[in-house]
């Protein structure tokens, strides 16, 4: 098959054509009838000539699988939705000495997976005329730690983020105490 103008999808990102064998096909043909109407006719309207030289038989089989495929990528995809409402981002106020706390924010991953962690160490960063970075805990995951009491304000930060992102986890704050113990 001969592909004039690939269009490539914007879930998967394969041409349009393979859709089909990902598994993200059903997000996949929504994002092409919002985007390319006439495409997504020419693939999927029922006016569509199969010239497909498959046994009928053996099509079936494939489709099954594949509904299969897709039934078991639904099941995943909303387990994963399940577990970001139950998950949290954690915001830590730390004592440093007496007077001064760093704050150290974990779980931010859970954003998703576009999260970029540096940028937003560095906008915490300018925001807050601070030290900023991300570095990793105690239980190797990466998280951003801020030189300053912020703990308030970061929460406003992350919640408008979410916002804009169109997604809800919850945010947790955590204040460890002080001590004079040193590590
Ligand atoms: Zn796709």
């Amino acid at each position: 098959m001969m592909i004039h103008n690939t269009i490539y999808c914007g879930i998967c990102t394969l041409p349009v054509e393979f859709c089909e064998f990902g598994k993200t096909f059903k997000k996949c043909k929504l994002w092409l009838e919002d985007t390319n109407p006439e495409k997504f006719n020419n693939l999927y309207g029922s006016n569509v000539n199969n010239t497909s030289s498959l046994s009928s038989e053996k099509e079936n089989q494939i489709s099954s699988s594949l509904a299969k495929m897709q039934l078991k990528e639904e099941r995943k995809q909303e387990r994963e939705a399940e577990n970001l409402k139950n998950s949290k981002i954690l915001i830590k106020r730390i004592p440093r000495t007496k007077h001064k706390h760093i704050v150290a924010i974990s779980n931010l991953e859970i954003l998703g997976s576009d999260i970029d962690m540096k940028k937003i160490a560095k906008s915490f960063a300018s925001k807050f005329a601070t030290g900023s970075s991300v570095s990793k805990n105690a239980e190797k995951k990466d998280e951003i730690v801020i030189q300053g009491d912020v703990a308030e304000e970061v929460e406003e930060y992350l919640t408008a983020l979410m916002k804009e992102k169109g997604i809800e986890v919850k945010i947790e704050h955590v204040t460890e105490r002080f001590t004079n113990k040193k590590k």
